[in-house]
């Protein structure tokens, strides 16, 4: 059972958990869509009641941001600990180097995808990337041909929100992949375009606070995010 975090379904798991689940999927048949929502996109989910389906619609729903943490703690339902996408992707790849799975990287400025395979390989001794494609295209048919040629296994999604969950519900089942995960900006940190928080703020749930000092540009975006915390207060008082 899934624990609703202002609209948004989430499930509660370890991030070993996720990772098993991730790689069951892998192993199986059909296609499947993972999901890292943090208080952003619960924001814009209800906004966009679309954007909302195609959250609840995936078959992973990972709490990627301490605010969604807090927000299910102060609604009385908390969840089990956060599942960043980041380490997700992290423990997902260390397991298909492992076992001989074949990555897909789409998404972000031309080149950064192939830097980001470059360095993964070179982490993940063994790990095969099948094929990269940068997240500025205008037709999606020669992208999803693309993956399709390549035999992936799993596409790391990184178009930023809500295009890239929009992107997998629509075009994941063409591909002939068995897993999708939208990750945002990852091939940035991936490729070292971008530095991932240093140890001691993700260790407080303080990720957010480097990006914005970082990217001071960010602030419009995050000052809305306490916002979640304001409307989980609201719910939990009116009794929801
Ligand atoms: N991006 C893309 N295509 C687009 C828009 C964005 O590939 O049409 C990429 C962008 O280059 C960046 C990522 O998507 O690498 C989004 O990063 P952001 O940090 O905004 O996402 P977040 O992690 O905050 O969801």
């Amino acid at each position: 059972m899934r624990i609703d975090v202002l609209g948004v379904g989430f499930d509660n798991l370890t991030l070993e958990e996720a990772a098993q689940a991730g790689a069951g999927f892998v192993e199986g048949d059909g296609f499947h869509y993972a999901v890292t929502p943090n208080p952003e996109f619960i924001l814009a989910a209800r906004k966009d009641p679309a954007f909302r389906q195609v959250l609840l619609d995936a078959d992973l729903v990972l709490p990627d941001g301490i605010g969604v943490i807090y927000s299910a703690k102060l609604l009385g339902r908390p969840l089990k600990g956060r599942a960043p996408g980041i380490e997700f992707a992290q423990q997902l790849i260390a397991w298909m180097a492992k076992n001989g799975k074949r990555l897909f990287l789409l998404g972000a400025k031309p080149g950064v995808a192939e830097l980001a395979a470059a360095n993964l390989k070179t982490q993940y001794p063994g790990l095969i990337v099948c094929g990269t494609h940068d997240g500025y295209f205008q037709e999606d048919e020669p992208v999803v041909e693309a993956i399709r040629a390549a035999a992936a296994d799993v596409v790391f999604v990184c178009l930023g929100a809500p295009k890239q969950e929009f992107w997998m519900a629509k075009n994941g089942p063409a591909s002939g992949a068995h897993l999708m995960v939208g990750l945002g900006g990852s091939l940035d940190v991936f490729a070292g375009v971008v530095d991932r928080a240093p140890e001691g703020f993700q260790k407080l749930g303080l990720e957010w606070l480097y990006r914005l000092m970082k990217e001071p540009k960010r602030f419009g975006r995050m000052a809305k995010l306490p916002l979640v915390l304001v409307y989980a207060l609201g719910s939990r008082i009116g009794g929801k």
